[in-house]
C-alpha cells in the first residue's frame, strides 16, 4: 500500500473531490484527517470509509478560514499522532459573478476560504513538517487559476494565488535541505456538486473544447493527488499538473 502508516490531512472532506482523495488514500492504508464545516457529513463519510478496513479516518469541524478553529485541529492531531506526512488543501467555494456585478462580500468570501484557508492550514502543518523534514503538500488548484474565466475574479484569484503560494512554498519549505515537495493540481470541468448547477450552454461549449469530450470525474482528480501525495513522485516539487481532458489545447 502506497500510504501505509501515513498520516494525512485532507480539508473539504465530506464530499466531490476531497471525499474521493480520502477514500483513495484510506484504500491505500493511510489514517486520514479530514476536515469540513459539517460534522454530520463527515460522520457519514467515517462509516463509509471505516468498513474498508484498510486505512482511518476520521473528521474535524474546521472552517479553513478560521485560523482558530484550524491551529486547534491541527494541535490536536500532532499531539495524538505525533507527525503530518502529507497536507491535501482542498476544500474550496465559488460565487461566479462578472466584475462589474460581482458584490464586494463575494469577493473577500472566495477569497477567505480558497487562498486565505490554503495559508492558515498549511502554515500549521508546515511547522511539523518542518520539524520531521519531510512531507508532501498538495494544493487544489483550477485551470481557471491559469488561464482566467469569465465570471469568475474572485475565484480565479484564489486560485492564481494558491500556484503562487506552491511555487513559494516548494523553495521555501526545502532552504534547510528538507525533503519537503509542494505541488499543485489544477482540474478542469470535474462532476460534483460545485458543477451540477452549471448552465448547460456552458457546458455544451465547454465540451467542444475538451478533447476527451467528456466532463472529468472526483475519481481521476483524487489518483493524481494520490501520485503527488506517495513516494511515486519523490523527485517532483513546485509543480502544477492541469487535470482537464485536454481542455488546455
Ligand atoms: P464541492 O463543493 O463538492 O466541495 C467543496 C468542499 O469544500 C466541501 O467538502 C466543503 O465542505 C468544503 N468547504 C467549503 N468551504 C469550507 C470551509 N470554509 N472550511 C472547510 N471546508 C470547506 O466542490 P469540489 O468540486 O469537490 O471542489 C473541491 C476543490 O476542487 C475546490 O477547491 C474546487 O475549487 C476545486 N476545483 C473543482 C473543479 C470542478 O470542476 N469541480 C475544478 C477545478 C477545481
Amino acid at each position: 500500500m502506497k500510504l501505509e502508516n501515513k498520516v494525512c490531512i485532507v480539508t473539504g472532506a465530506n464530499r466531490g473531490i476531497g471525499k474521493e482523495i480520502c477514500r483513495k488514500f484510506v484504500e491505500e492504508g493511510a489514517t486520514v484527517l479530514g476536515f469540513a464545516r459539517n460534522l454530520e457529513d463527515l460522520k457519514k463519510v467515517e462509516e463509509e470509509l471505516n468498513v474498508l478496513n484498510k486505512g482511518f479516518f476520521r473528521g474535524y469541524k474546521v472552517d479553513v478560514s478560521n485560523s482558530e478553529e484550524v491551529n486547534n485541529a491541527v494541535k490536536d492531531i500532532f499531539n495524538e499522532y505525533k507527525r503530518i506526512d502529507v497536507l491535501v488543501n482542498n476544500a474550496g467555494v465559488a460565487k461566479d459573478m462578472l466584475l462589474l456585478l460581482m458584490k464586494e462580500e463575494d469577493f473577500d468570501f472566495v477569497i477567505n476560504v480558497n487562498l486565505k484557508g490554503v495559508f492558515l492550514v498549511t502554515k500549521a502543518v508546515a511547522k511539523v513538517m518542518r520539524k520531521q523534514k519531510e512531507g508532501s503538500i498538495i494544493n487544489i488548484s483550477s485551470v481557471v487559476g491559469i488561464d482566467g474565466n469569465i465570471g469568475q475574479t474572485n475565484y480565479s484569484a484564489s486560485k492564481s494565488g494558491v500556484i503562487g503560494m506552491t511555487k513559494t512554498w516548494a523553495k521555501e519549505l526545502t532552504m534547510r535541505g528538507e525533503q519537503i515537495r509542494v505541488n499543485a493540481v489544477a482540474p478542469g470541468f470535474i462532476e460534483t456538486d460545485m458543477t451540477k448547477n452549471l448552465d448547460e450552454e456552458l457546458k455544451k461549449e465547454a465540451l467542444k473544447r475538451i478533447l476527451l469530450r467528456r466532463l472529468g470525474n472526483a475519481e481521476e482528480v483524487a489518483k493524481v493527488v494520490l501520485f503527488l501525495a506517495c513516494d511515486d513522485s519523490s523527485y517532483i516539487t513546485g509543480q502544477v499538473i492541469r487535470i482537464d481532458g485536454g481542455l488546455s489545447l
